[in-house]
């Protein structure tokens, strides 16, 4: 927030807040606007699984729940139901799954001194989930999170964590992915160091199941309440690899198990959404580009001769959604520095001869349509109504969550 900040402060920078791309102004009017536009939306929807049973209400995508307790005003609404059941699944083992997890096996006594949205505290205090299975269709040498959050989870104070240790024999091939990386390394040792602790203690008032080799085959119905998640139908895996690139791959057994839980959150990734003018890789899910130029077609390979004059982009958008915030400032960099190269070696040249309007033009438009623009000044004036509430309540903040209440604050 600090460097946002900074960077929004400058005088060349000029924040337009609550502006939607698409609905407020088209990238194509951004495009007359400025000589160039970085396209930097990350990655807003959700991979599906495409198996039967997902759309029962019970199941919602993990980046909804990350909206819902981070106070996103568009997850507000998500009530999920945490009383029904004592158990959740969660279906991935990647860093979102563990950050959901870890929001409800968290004492809310902790919780409370976060700045949690305040009706996803309300809901966890009364939460009746015990028990949380974290499922992966591979195994704990190839599971996707990083050590630093695992740690987190796994130190959660009377935690009881359940790891088969069949889980962790380790294949040859197992061995050799190990050898070359040692952020595996360090998971696979973590993992199994919290398998010997937990076999010695016997209660825990949470549980945090490892469930590894199983993958979801389709979601069970409840036969009480139809229409609602009773639970997922599992089929065992092995790991297969791959020729070409010796990555290990989960293919199913044809042998199934069922998990019952009244709340199952899919955390198998993010997803891009296209935008109009602009062509989209629907198969990796992002914006086809060299170094952050846009390409004009998803099949031009990396012809320079093929990008789109003026049109870059970063972060997710231009990888796929993998990544900590530290790939995403180098990503940045790199689109950064092409911009600066096409202004150099002329590319641009066409482009930069003509004067654009520019920020005037943009505020003139918007102002035209009647958005309601946040400048950073208002987005200040919700940063301390935010944190004053904070202090009166011990928390480092207390988020604003409906549309209504942000553009209240910023606009009186
Ligand atoms: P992720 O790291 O890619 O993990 C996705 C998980 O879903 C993996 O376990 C994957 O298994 C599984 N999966 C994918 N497709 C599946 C399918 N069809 N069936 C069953 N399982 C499937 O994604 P993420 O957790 O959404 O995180 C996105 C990025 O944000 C990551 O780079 C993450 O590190 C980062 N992040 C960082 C932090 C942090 O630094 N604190 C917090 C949150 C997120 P396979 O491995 O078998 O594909």
């Amino acid at each position: 927030m600090n460097q946002y900040g900074r960077v929004a402060k400058n005088d060349r920078c000029s924040f337009f807040g609550n502006v939607s791309l698409g609905s407020s102004v088209s990238l194509s009017e951004l495009r007359e606007l400025y000589h160039v536009v970085i396209l930097a939306y990350g990655a807003e929807s959700d991979r599906n699984l495409g198996i039967n049973g997902e759309d029962l209400s019970g199941i919602h995508s993990a980046r909804e729940f990350v909206w819902w307790y981070n106070g996103h005003p568009d997850g507000h609404d998500l009530a999920p139901d945490l009383q029904s059941s004592d158990t959740a699944v969660i279906l991935g083992q990647g860093n979102v799954a563990l950050d959901v997890a870890r929001i409800l096996l968290r004492p809310t006594a902790e919780l409370s001194r976060t700045d949690i949205s305040s009706h996803a505290l309300a809901a966890l205090e009364k939460s009746s989930i015990k028990k949380v299975y974290l499922v992966g269709r591979r195994g704990p040498v190839q599971a996707a999170c990083t050590a630093k959050e695992l740690r987190e989870i796994l130190g959660i104070k009377d935690l009881h964590v359940h790891i088969q240790e069949a889980d962790l024999v380790k294949t040859p091939i197992d061995e050799e992915e190990l050898k070359n990386n040692r952020i595996k390394r360090r998971i696979y040792d973590l993992l199994s160091k919290a398998a010997t602790e937990s076999s010695k203690q016997t209660t825990g008032q949470q549980e945090l199941h490892f469930v590894f080799f199983r993958k979801p085959h389709s979601f069970l119905e409840s036969d009480n309440k139809r229409g609602l998640v009773a639970g997922v139908h599992l089929e065992k895996t092995i790991l297969k690899e791959d020729e070409d690139t010796r990555k290990q791959f989960a293919v199913g057994t044809g042998q199934f198990e069922d998990l019952e839980s009244g709340l199952v959150l899919k955390s198998i990734g993010y997803k891009s959404v296209p935008v109009d003018g602009i062509p989209f890789d629907y198969n990796k899910g992002i914006i086809p580009n060299v170094g952050g130029r846009v390409l004009s077609h998803t099949s031009s390979g990396g012809d320079l001769a093929a990008v789109e004059e003026g049109v870059y982009v970063s972060g997710w958008l231009k990888r796929g959604p993998t990544g900590i915030i530290a790939t995403n400032l180098y990503c940045a960099e790199e689109t950064i520095a092409s911009i600066s190269e096409d202004i150099e070696n002329g590319r641009l040249g066409s482009l930069c001869r003509q004067t654009k309007p520019g920020r005037e033009g943009l505020g003139r438009l918007l102002d035209r349509r009647n958005v309601k623009v946040i400048p950073f000044s208002a987005w200040e004036k919700i940063d301390a109504e935010e944190t004053r509430l904070g202090i009166l309540k011990n928390k480092p903040r207390v988020k604003f969550t409906t549309w209504e209440d942000l553009l209240q604050v910023a606009l009186h």
